[in-house]
């Protein structure tokens, strides 16, 4: 059987497309990233430490992301990040612990310079219904200028991974839960037929950028905050 096709995503920097493993190595190399923030050093403002995360989704691999995030910042503006780009649905509990798994609960109100050294990993559980488990692994700090006047900069993320075709070959859009849960029927449709009168009275389901796609009400929109 041959591999499946890791998600890529492209460089925010230079425009280079990659997987997410192989973006640790390249943010760390990217030229361009070198400029931009040798450039930024000359701005005024203070210097900060700043660190580099990889988030992925703990089951869906798929999902990644690659941020800055300020020292100055807190647990809690990592959480609202997350719930923008990846989980809100209906405003459901979250909290962050040490280690993969349900390690020790940490503050929403901890700063960051506080708690992130560089190989440390923290999960993320949004919903304790239906949850949602997301990873995060400091890969390394620096101690310089932020990005931008936010706490968090996008540096990359996966596109939508490749789903099936719908039946007429179209690419998928939609997910209908209540074909979903009847063995036969087809639960992957594209813009078109998702119009089909037959799924009027379906709860139809858009497929979005995130891997909380199909969990409790998750309608995205998968966009970042800023
Ligand atoms: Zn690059
Ligand atoms: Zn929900
Ligand atoms: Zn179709």
């Amino acid at each position: 059987m041959a591999p499946k096709k890791q998600t890529r995503g492209a460089c925010a920097f230079c425009g280079r497309q990659m997987t997410g493993n192989g973006m640790v190595k390249h943010l760390s190399a990217c030229p361009k990233r070198k400029e931009i923030l040798s450039a930024q050093e000359n701005k005024p403002g203070k210097k900060e430490k700043i660190y580099h995360l990889k988030i992925q989704d703990a089951w869906l691999i798929d999902f990644w992301l690659h941020l800055e995030m300020c020292g100055s910042a807190t647990l809690q503006e990592l959480d609202s990040y997350l719930r923008s780009i990846w989980l809100e649905c209906c405003g459901h509990l979250s909290q962050f612990s040490l280690g993969s798994g349900m390690g020790e609960e940490v503050a929403m109100d901890t700063r960051i310079s506080t708690l992130f050294q560089a190989g440390m990993m923290l999960t993320h559980i949004y919903d304790f219904g239906n949850s949602s488990e997301t990873q995060i692994k400091v890969v390394s700090e620096r101690e310089g200028k932020p990005m931008t006047e936010h706490p968090i900069y996008l540096m990359a993320r996966n596109e939508l991974p490749a789903v099936e075709t719908c039946v007429c070959g179209e690419p998928v859009a939609w997910l209908c839960f209540d074909c979903a849960n009847e063995e036969d029927e087809v639960a992957l449709l594209c813009n078109k037929h998702a119009k089909d009168k037959k799924y009027a009275d379906y709860t139809l389901m858009p497929i979005v950028n995130s891997p909380r796609t199909g969990q409790c009400g998750y309608q995205g929109p998968a966009e970042p905050p800023y």
